[in-house]
């Protein structure tokens, strides 16, 4: 079977080279083209000699993205439709952000799954159902196409942020996105600190616990969005299975093993989750967990009634939940007016 270059490790690599009789500095070599230079085609890794070359096409190849379409924000964010290699579409959204020379710095959101079966209320790539896990080399090609972009076309950052809060729920590709998590993080190739990569999971309990265990030093931002059972069971499925209290005593035990702090994700739907009750009942909610809340006023999806509160109103749950004990914050959004934020991604030719 032919390899995805992409979707492999050192270690793998070292393994193909073995295989090819080639000595193990080829593998270093190798990676360096794949997962630091960001080659797209074989030919590119051009000290590796035509000898090896030939051996290696005959055995591997590099699955490249093609950026389909480019939407530009009017806050400059870029979403970019991507095709995959099966002819399935996937998304992610590039936030650049350009403030005094320390704090420049390019976050890329991306996907995990083509589609997602969580099926969340607000949340438009829940909408179109399943189709399948992407692999490592398409987890990372994303941001290996994006920064070629950049390379060519802004101000040569490259991207130093990774979120994995684009289509799909990252804990149910668990194993591919923590080997591209720890791709990222690899000194030889992204570089990227384990602090700057962000994982986001509507709340699979028994794998929370599961990325506990690997004490990695990256953030985990869970998707709460409603404080009841009650209330959280209408907007996301999950909670049927994983109820408050077992994502409660997961996110505990992430505390406790990783000595970490969690990010709430909480979308303020009017009228929905948004009263002086629900501000009481998340603060009791997050009661026990070490943790922080983004606010984030939902943004709107056809095929969805949810709407925003006012700007008073969300400042005064602000005031609220912060006077009940809560670190707590309003989360910057980007790209509404191309359907890049939060819950709008769908992953389809749209003209
Ligand atoms: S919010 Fe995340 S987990 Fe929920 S349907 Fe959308 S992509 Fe899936």
């Amino acid at each position: 079977m032919v390899q995805d270059l992409r979707s492999l490790d050192l270690s793998e690599m070292l393994q193909l080279m073995e295989e090819l009789n080639e000595p193990a500095f080829r593998a270093k070599q190798l990676f360096a083209w794949v997962h630091n230079k960001e080659i797209s085609s074989l030919d590119e890794a051009s000290n590796l000699g035509k000898g090896l070359l030939e051996k290696l096409s005959q055995k591997v190849l590099i699955s490249s993205l093609n950026i389909v379409k480019k939407q530009v924000s009017q806050d400059g964010t870029t979403k970019f439709l991507l095709a995959l290699p099966d002819g399935n579409y996937i998304e992610c959204v590039l936030m650049c952000y350009r403030g005094d020379r320390s704090k420049k710095r390019n976050t890329l959101c991306i996907s995990t799954q083509v589609g997602c079966a969580m099926g969340c209320g607000f949340c438009a790539t829940g909408k179109s159902g399943f189709t399948r896990n992407l692999t490592v080399g398409e987890i990372l090609g994303q941001v290996y196409t994006v920064n070629n972009f950049l390379s060519q076309e802004k101000d040569g950052y490259k991207i130093g942020n990774v979120v994995y809060m684009g289509m799909g729920e990252p804990l149910l590709n668990y194993a591919n996105v923590i080997k591209s998590v720890r791709l990222l993080n690899s000194k030889d190739g992204q570089n990227i600190s384990m602090r700057r990569i962000t994982i986001s999971s509507c709340g699979i309990a028994p794998q929370i616990k599961k990325l506990a265990d690997q004490k990695l030093d990256l953030v985990l931002a869970i998707s709460l969005h409603a404080p009841t059972n009650e209330l959280r069971s209408k907007i996301m499925p999950i909670n049927h299975k994983y109820p408050l209290e077992k994502l409660k005593k997961a996110c505990q035990y992430y505390n406790e093993v990783t000595k970490k702090r969690i990010t709430f994700e909480y979308a303020l739907i009017k009228d929905f989750n948004d009263q002086p009750q629900h501000s009481k009942e998340l603060a009791q909610f997050l009661k026990g967990i070490h943790c922080h809340v983004n606010l984030i006023p939902i943004n709107s999806v056809p095929g969805s009634s949810f709407t925003r509160p006012s700007k008073k109103r969300i400042y005064e749950f602000l005031r609220e939940i912060k006077e009940l004990g809560v670190e707590v914050s309003i989360r910057e959004e980007k790209g509404t007016d191309i359907d890049a934020a939060c819950g709008q991604l769908r992953g389809k030719v749209v003209n």
